[in-house]
């Protein structure tokens, strides 16, 4: 089975290293129902989607984003719900959007230090067509906080501080006790891999601040909450 169970209503599929695809979170309410990020590409959205109809779940109506790199996001024009960014995911996307894809301006970018070899050598196993990549911005924005009822449960929307990238946002399933972090609890790939303390301590903070059993993160198992706190503390004394 593809599809993991973590409550009756929150479900993720796995993560993938070969072409570096994240977690993906499914939360099941009784009228709607939420994704968790929206994969890397048309395939790993269509594989997503088959993953929830074996287990005879709806497709989500909504799809909310926790950071704007690309394994997260390129999968957002092949949704077919509405899609939630942070305003400041948006900005990079839009960006990004404006790019081409090809072997030699991809190589323009590694070289000019836009992009990471990590991403790069990623992207071209996830497209052996370099043209097939879409790039979009979200259907809806925030900023700050917002909250989607999704029938009986509700996904929670913060934006919160990060290491990782300055537009992290996590989903908190209050009832269900499940908080989704992306990739929060890391270093910034995009800047030498360097880990600002002071933002990794405001993260911890606000982690802390949740009420939660589960925490579910992008390229790794899903861990109790004494666990991310933990790695979060041991990050902070490297
Ligand atoms: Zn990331």
């Amino acid at each position: 089975m593809e599809l993991r169970r973590i409550t009756d209503c929150v479900f993720y599929t796995m993560f993938n290293k070969e072409s570096d695809r994240p977690v993906l979170g499914y939360i099941n309410g009784q009228n709607r129902s939420l994704m968790v990020d929206s994969g890397n590409s048309i395939n790993h959205v269509e594989w997503f989607n088959e993953a929830i109809r074996n287990e005879g779940l709806r497709t989500p109506e909504f799809i909310a984003i926790t950071h704007w790199h690309w394994d997260h996001t390129f999968g957002m024009y092949a949704v077919n719900g509405t899609t939630i960014a942070h305003q400041k995911t948006n900005v990079k996307l839009a960006e990004i959007a404006k790019w081409e894809w090809t072997d030699s301006k991809m190589k323009e970018r590694l070289e000019a230090g836009v992009e990471i070899e990590f991403a790069d050598t990623c992207i071209r196993t996830e497209y052996p067509t370099l043209s097939e990549i879409r790039v979009v911005t979200s259907d809806i924005s925030f900023e700050g906080y917002m909250e989607i009822d999704l029938g009986g449960i509700t996904a929670e929307l913060h934006h919160i501080p990060s290491p990782h990238s300055d537009d992290s946002v996590c989903i908190f399933i209050p009832q269900e006790r499940v908080l989704f972090i992306g990739d929060a609890v890391g270093v910034d790939y995009y800047n030498n891999c360097y880990l600002d303390k002071d933002k990794l301590r405001s993260l911890i903070t606000a982690i802390e601040g949740f009420d939660f059993d589960t925490c579910v993160v992008g390229h790794a198992e899903p861990i109790s909450k004494q666990s991310i706190v933990n790695i979060m503390n041991s990050l902070m004394e490297r």
